[in-house]
């Protein structure tokens, strides 16, 4: 049983709020209008949030609701490698197709997508990679057996996840642009978008929020920070980054955001356990095997699908590593890393509150 897949984005909630801030110069205080509203998306098992806070039109706030509703439905069900949709061809169609020589007409945003994770791909030396399906997919049932049946939980072997490996050659991926195309050539290799996916529909959201004129907006979609203008004030948002030891504070620690997008990625979310030891869901390219050097690394830059994707390779590679890596990109890139015994290190510019 796959838990965690459904094939809805639903809305649960509308929060409506009257909150009273107050401006920093000492003016009189002000009453800003707080909208919000959250949304539960399942595939990512997980919530999404869209608030806008400052003074904003009933009219306006519906708007960007259904904008958000829309164009995350739109990306679940391109992005879905589980689940046929009528009159969607998905990565599940561009899976299901490998080998078999026919390239798939897809959407335009969907090769541009696949080209930008291919770029992705080369910028991160390789390690992350969306053509790593055969491998996460041996990890993934290995996650649902645990869940289904703990006490039988247990690990991939070496050899099936080697066999694997030579399976996730990006340039297996063949896209062709004039065409509007897209197969894989190997018929053992898959298309796995999880560790982009989010973010770049982030962004685009962000994007359309951006053309439709509105400010004063913080996006959490899964985890996948976007914020778009300063909070009603003019100051920056603040924000808090999850502890990873869990049996300490509830925060690591607060940081400041601008106009940015901020993603992290943990092994304390998704894990089972086998023989004590929890197996998380960010697999190193290098070993097939969960990354063992961070509990948590977080990511601030300008664009939510470069976050995305730089936090999954950073999870994967030592401190230094990640250091060499960062001299991939000529963009501004921030970096909050917590190791193992939850030791903070970060980039020079993170904004910590306190
Ligand atoms: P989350 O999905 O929790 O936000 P990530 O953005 O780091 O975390 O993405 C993790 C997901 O990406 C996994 O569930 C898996 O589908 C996929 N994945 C795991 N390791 C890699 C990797 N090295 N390269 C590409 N995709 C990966
Ligand atoms: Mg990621």
């Amino acid at each position: 049983m796959k838990r965690f897949i459904s094939s809805i984005l639903c809305a649960v909630l509308i929060i409506t709020a009257l909150l009273s801030l107050s401006s920093c110069n000492g003016e009189k205080s002000k009453t800003y209008k707080t909208r919000g509203k959250t949304i539960s998306y399942v595939y990512f098992n997980t919530e999404s949030t869209l608030t806008v806070l400052g003074e904003v039109s009933d009219e306006d706030f519906n708007s960007y609701v259904s904008e958000a509703e829309s164009l995350l439905s739109y990306y679940h069900k391109l992005f879905d490698i589980y689940y046929d949709y009528s009159g969607v061809t998905n990565i599940r169609k561009i899976n299901q197709g490998a080998g078999n020589g026919t390239p798939i007409r897809v959407d335009a945003e969907l090769l541009s997508f696949l080209e930008y994770c291919k770029e992705l791909f080369t910028l991160t030396d390789g390690k992350t990679n969306v053509m790593m399906g055969a491998v996460l997919k041996i990890w993934h049932n290995a996650r649902e057996n645990a869940a289904d049946n703990p006490e039988a939980a247990a690990l991939p072997s070496e050899e099936e996840l080697k066999a694997a490996e030579a399976h996730t050659l990006i340039d297996s991926l063949v896209i062709d642009r004039e065409a509007g195309t897209v197969y894989i050539s190997d018929p053992s290799a898959s298309l796995d978008v999880g560790a982009i996916g989010k973010g770049y529909a982030t962004e685009r959201l962000y994007e359309r929020l951006c053309e439709m004129g509105a400010n004063h907006v913080a996006l959490n979609i899964g985890g996948n920070i976007r914020t778009i203008g300063l909070d009603p004030n003019g100051e920056k948002w603040q924000t808090n980054l999850t502890n990873p030891d869990k049996s300490s504070a509830e925060f690591a620690a607060k940081f400041k955001l601008g106009q940015t997008a901020c993603v992290t990625s943990g092994n304390y979310e998704r894990y089972f356990a086998v023989d004590g030891v929890n197996y998380h869901h960010i697999i190193d390219p290098d070993t097939l095997m969960p990354a063992r050097y961070f509990s948590s690394v977080t990511v601030i830059t300008e664009d939510s699908a470069l976050a995305d994707a730089l936090s999954t390779a950073l999870f994967c590679v030592s401190y230094s590593e990640g250091i060499a890596l960062l001299k991939n990109f000529s963009q501004p890139i921030e970096v909050i890393w917590i190791d193992n015994d939850f030791n903070i290190a970060s980039t020079s510019g993170v904004e910590f509150v306190e």
